[in-house]
Order: C-alpha cells, then structure tokens, then sequence
C-alpha cells in the first residue's frame, strides 16, 4: 500500500515511541496500515439507551444517560475505590472504580450529567457498573462516532499501561480522520463493481466506526472476501503456474511388476475405493504432467497399498520410487510393510532414516545413484541434499501433516523434472480447509473401510471408574487382546506430562504386576533403541500392555491390539482423539476405545468426548472440530500453506464467502492463467505485499 500507511505507528496522534513499542510487542502493530487492519472481534449496539429501572444484571452491555448526585471514595487498601450515583429519573444506579482515582475525581462531579456505557453487575443486591465508560453528552469526544460500538482485542499488558480496547478504538478513529479517502484500493475495479463491494475506504471506517448494522454487514463481507479472495489466488495461481509451466514425467505403461503383484501377490481384494482411487492416480501419472494428488483416507482405509501399487507403476515405467514417513517408527513399518508384501517380487527396497549407520548409508546413496536401489522407505533423513537418486519418478509422502510445505518442496529437486507427487493424509480434512490448505492439489478420497471390520464401540470413563476400567482390561487381556494406555503429551508442559506417564506407568504397573502381566513403555524422550524395544515388545505381542505418550498417534499398526485407553482426554483435540482411536479395530475383534478424565470439564471438553462416543465418522469429526475451535490448531500441525494470518475471516463459518471468492478467482485464472493482463497488475502486487514478509512458498506440493 501507498507511503502514508507505511508511516510508523508511533507518528499517530495519541500513540508516541511509548505506546509505539506496545502496540509492536503486543499486537504487532507498526504502521498505519497494521492499525487499520487491526479489525475489532465484536461490536455492541449503542444506538440503544436503557433506563435505569430495566437494568438487570443479566444484560450484556447497557448505556444509559443521567445525572451524577453523589460520589463517595470507600475500601481501603486492595479494596479501595470510587463511588459515584448516577440517577436518571427512574433509578439510582452506582459506578465503581478501582483505578484511576485521581482522574475520576476530578472529571465525575455531582450535578455533571454523562452517558455511561457498561457491563452490569450485581454487588451486595445493588446493579452497578465498573469501571464504566463516560462520555459528556454536550462535548463530542471524537468526531468520528459510529452507532455500533467496536471492541478490540488487548492484552494485560496493554491494559495495565491504560491501551483499553476503547483506546484503540480512539486511536483507529485518529487514523480515519487522516486517512480516510486517501486508503488505495487493493482489489481491481472491475472486481469491486462484479462483485457488488464497497471501497476498502468505506469498509475500513465500517469495521472500526459502523455508521449503520447494515453498512458493517458490507464492511465486513468486503474484508472478509478480499482475505479469502488473496489466500484463493495465492494457492490456486501456484497450480496454474504449474499447469502452464512445468512438465511432469508421462507414465505410459502399466507393466509386468503392476500385473505380476496384482495376480500372484495381492494380499487381499482391493475395495471399490482402493481401485478408485488408483484408477485416479493413474490418469495422472500417464497425463504427462506432474502429479500433485492427496489421497484422503480415514485411519485404516488402506492407503499403504494404494502407495505401493503406485510405486510399482513408477518401476514399471524404469523409475524409482520413495515413499516418506513422519517418524522412525513408522518409517520402519512401513519398510517392514513393504518388505512383508513385495517379498515375492523381483524389486528391492531399503530404509534410510536418521539413525542408519554411516556405512549403510553410504551403500544406500550409492545404490541410489547407480538405479539398483528402487524403492527408498525413510524420513525427512530422504530429504537431504546428499540423497540423490539416479531417476525418482514418484514421491509418496505419508500423514504429511508432519511436514513442513517448505521441505516438500525440496523433493522437487530430486530429478531434472519434479517427480509425481501423493500426499496422504489420514486427518480428514472439512472440505472448505481442503479448499484453502490443499487449494493445489487434486483430491482422492478412500471412504470405504476394508470388510470385516467392527466399528471401535467408545465410551467416556470418569477417574472414579478407575478400578472397574482395569478389571475390563484383565478379562481382555486374559481373551488374549493387548492394550494401549496413551498420556497426554503437550509441548508447553512437557515436564510435568513426563511425570504423568512416569506415574501412570508405575500406577499401571502396581495393577498389572509382572508376575502376570508384562507392561511396555514407549515414549519420545526415550533412546531409539528403547523406543524401538518397546515397541517390538508390543508388536510381537509379548507385551499386553503399552503405556505411550502419543507417539503411537500415528500409523502404527497391531491388529490385536483392540483396546486404546486415553488418559486425560479432556486435553486432546478431537482429532487427536479420533486418530488414537484408529489405532484399535484393525483386527477382527470387537474394539474398545475408553475415555478416562476427570470431573473438571469444560463446556467444550464435554463437547470433544460427546462428538467422539457419537461417532467413528472421522469427517464428521473434523467438521466438528473446525467448528469448535476454528482451523488454527489443523493448520499449525499442518504447517499449512497459509500465505498470510487470517484476520477477520473464519475458515468454518465464512465457507459460503471462501466458496463465493474461490469461483472468482478460478474464473480470473481460466481467463489470465499468468496474471498477465493490465486489469490484473494490481492482484500481482498486492498478493506481492500479502506474502512478502512470508517463506518462499511457490513450489509447494
Ligand atoms: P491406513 O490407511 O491407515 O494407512 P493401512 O494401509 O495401514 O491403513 O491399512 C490398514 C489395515 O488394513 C492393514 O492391516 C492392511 O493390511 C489392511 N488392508 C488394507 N487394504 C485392505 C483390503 N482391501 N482388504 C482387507 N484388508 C486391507
Ligand atoms: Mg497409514
């Protein structure tokens, strides 16, 4: 944007370097600009004025008008404050202060008449309000004054340094004056009239001063779509690029390997979704441009084998293949998979991750460049700039919420044309944040879960039900089925979560003692060679009980294990929550999934443990999610390729604008795939300014 907004937030009337260098620590405000898009979460309607005798203490906020007929100062220490008597005619109501003494004092005088504005609240059976906003009813305070009033997110901070919500309010309201009219337009004009908007002048003094409810409906419909409409043109301009620009690699044939595996080595029949979907994947890799697929399945849907059958089409066609995981674990799964299912077949695979020996390694590289290694199985270790391959065809990357966009990207590399990309993920994805994270790519989905499965029956334990949930355990265990018992493992409190599972385990261990049971624990602070002991117990079913932090979230796969107890539920995300869940009913067995918390819950926990005892249907719980807590958490675990931070726009609950704003952008893009139009320069330049302080994104796969 133009030079004025780019001045320096502390040049503000009303701000100076102090208040500058909060609002830059706290709200990340430094220019002007940054201010004016500094949107407020709500706004209150204050065309409306109360009298005093309808006031109750239930109503949000009140406004009333009246005279002062006394003020009396009360408390003393911690509790000393101000009392003023406001009456305007129908009732008396009191004003309180705690702070700001001094300044009440001489400005509420009795016989001075005000508007107050406030929350009620009832103390000792009288209404009063605290620490009310005044305003003299004669003496305009800002020239700019909308009817709604606006409240804008502060922090502590900020409070205690007098920078309220209604300061900043104040503040944008400086701005306005000087700005307002002078703010250039970031979308084309030809988009503001198609689309029925009104200028982003008018909708920034909407959003901060609305002058009626419905001018803040266009305001905020304006803002909204603007922000969808660049986060749309972001990623879908990537993939127009990709289509007009790069050449991917053309599998033509599906030869002798694809055959031999389908009749002589197939370990089951594939399900109708499973040949969908490879049916898709091949389309693709025969089109002769680059894949760019993600393949969407719930947990067990049997997305291995749709990886491998897609690698084996690389093979065929004399290129290699690579297949990424997340962590060691399931790196060497997937490896031991791989090895299990194509053991018959005349192909060789290894597995190359952080802890593979030097010499190996190095056997490994070399294999790889001279074409004799066909299939690597491995982590980010196969990202690495010395792995380097004679001719990768295809990249298979799996729960690739694990990785970071950028590192994807680096596979492009791999090859002198960027190699066939399938992503899959088991998180089920609602499909107006598929829209805006995988916006790129093409999109398959398995919704049909192999036969003979058992849906996992839920239910949600309190603590008190401890020792009748361990006696469920024992009958299970003694029918020969294994159990997982999950703690809660949360970055900020690692320490004390260390602790819980440390105890949990002891606990476990008292009630399953060694004389008949063996107990395994697995957990990421442990040495890989523990990790991987640990687990092999468990996995060779020697072990009937494995105590893990949520390393076991993902992939892992024991078809006996039929029990998964989470531990402290309430502090998992539903998600989460479903992903452990899948961990169970992989086997023929009738599967168990059980809930343990305590009595304190949240309104939004209860929510999460109802949704999961609901049902299995892992899309359902996504939308649930979204819902609950809006996409931040998906996304931060996605590392998603979100351009900028959203703003004012909800992914959840502004699908119908994220629909609306990604018709047009496809639109723009059928007509101008490069953007190369005069009527276009100026969504160039701003999508410019949008991402610039961002990573280098454009390869994103
Ligand atoms: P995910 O999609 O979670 O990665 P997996 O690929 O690990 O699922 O498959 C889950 C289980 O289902 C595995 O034990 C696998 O062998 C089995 N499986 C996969 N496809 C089929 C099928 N078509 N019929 C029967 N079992 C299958
Ligand atoms: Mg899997």
């Amino acid at each position: 944007m133009a030079d004025i907004l780019d001045t320096d937030i502390k040049f503000l009337s009303g701000v100076g370097a102090k208040r500058a260098e909060l609002l830059n620590k706290e709200l990340s405000i430094y220019t002007f600009e940054d201010l004016l898009f500094f949107f407020p979460f709500k706004h209150v309607d204050r065309t409306r004025f109360y009298s005093i005798r309808e006031i109750t203490a239930e109503l949000p906020y009140i406004q009333v008008v009246g005279q002062i007929t006394g003020i009396e100062a009360a408390g003393k220490g911690n509790k000393k404050r101000l009392v003023a008597y406001i009456s305007d005619g129908t009732g008396i109501m009191e004003l309180v202060w705690f702070k700001g003494l001094t300044w009440i004092t001489r400005r509420v005088k009795p016989g001075k008449k005000f508007i107050v504005y406030g929350k009620p609240s009832i103390f000792g059976g009288k209404i009063n309000l605290v620490h009310p906003e005044l305003e003299e009813p004669e003496k305009k305070e800002s020239t700019l004054r909308g009817t709604l009033q606006s409240f804008y997110t502060t922090t502590e901070k900020l409070k205690n340094n007098f920078v309220t919500s209604r300061v900043i309010h104040k503040l944008a309201g400086n701005l306005l004056q000087n700005v307002y009219g002078k703010i250039p337009e970031t979308l084309p004009e030809y988009i503001v009239k198609e689309c029925n908007l009104i200028s982003l002048n008018d909708a920034l003094l909407n959003i901060h001063f609305p002058q009626s409810q419905e001018l803040l409906k266009k305001a905020s419909f304006r803002l909204k779509f603007e922000e969808l409409f660049y986060i749309q043109l972001n990623i879908l301009k990537q993939k127009a690029n990709r289509n007009t620009t790069v050449e991917g690699f053309a599998f033509s044939k599906v030869g002798d390997l694809v055959n031999q595996f389908y009749k002589n080595h197939l370990p089951f029949e594939l399900t109708g979704a499973q040949k969908r979907v490879l049916r898709e994947i091949r389309h693709d890799l025969g089109s002769g441009k680059q894949m760019n697929r993600l393949l969407q399945g719930d947990v067990g849907s049997g997305k291995t084998l749709v990886a491998i059958m897609s690698i084996l089409i690389a093979l065929d066609n004399g290129y290699q293949g690579c297949l990424m995981a997340p962590t060691e674990i399931l790196a060497g799964q997937h490896f031991n998979t791989l090895k299990k299912i194509l053991g018959n077949m005349p192909v060789t695979i290894e597995l190359l991750t952080g802890s593979t020996k030097n010499s190996h390694r190095k056997e490994i590289h070399e294999n790889l460049i001279s074409g004799k290694l066909q299939i690597l199985v491995g982590t980010h270790a196969l990202i690495e700039e010395s792995v380097r391959f004679n001719n990768l065809g295809l990249v298979v990357i799996d729960e690739q919420h694990r990785f970071g966009v950028a590192q994807r990207a680096r596979m492009w590399n791999k090859n002198i044309k960027p190699p066939h990309i399938l992503v899959m993920t088991a998180t089920p994805i609602p499909r107006t944040l598929a829209m805006t994270v995988y916006g790129d790519l093409e999109v398959s989905v398995i919704d049909e879960m192999p036969p003979g499965r058992k849906p996992v029956k839920t239910v949600h334990y309190f603590d008190t039900k401890r020792e009748r949930m361990f006696g469920f355990l024992r009958e299970q265990i003694k029918k020969g089925r294994q159990v997982y018992i999950v703690y809660p493992l949360i970055k900020e409190s690692e320490k004390m979560d260390y602790k819980d599972l440390e105890d949990g385990y002891n606990s476990i261990v008292r009630a399953f003692p060694p004389t008949g049971y063996v107990v395994s624990i697995v957990h990421g602070q442990m040495k890989p060679e523990d990790k991987e002991a640990g687990m092999k117990q468990f996995v060779n079913g020697q072990a009937h009980i494995m105590v893990a932090t949520t390393v076991i979230e993902v992939g892992v796969d024991v078809p006996n294990a039929s029990i998964m107890v989470i531990e402290s539920a309430e502090r998992f995300g539903l998600s989460q929550l479903h992903q452990l869940r899948g961990r169970v009913g992989r086997g023929a067995e009738q599967s168990w999934c059980i809930l343990m918390s305590s009595y304190k819950l949240s309104k939004e926990a209860i929510q999460r443990l109802k949704t999961l005892v609901n049902t299995n249907d892992g899309f359902e719980i996504a939308e649930a999610d979204l819902k609950l807590r809006g996409p931040g958490d998906i996304e931060g675990t996605m590392q998603s390729g979100f351009p900028f931070d959203l703003k004012i726009s909800h992914i959840g609950r502004d699908s119908k604008i994220l629909e609306y704003a990604r018709e047009k952008v496809t639109k723009i893009l059928d007509d101008d795939p490069l953007l190369e139009e005069t009527k276009n320069s100026l969504l160039v330049k701003r999508l410019k300014e949008l991402t610039k302080k961002e990573h280098d994104w454009s390869k994103i796969s």
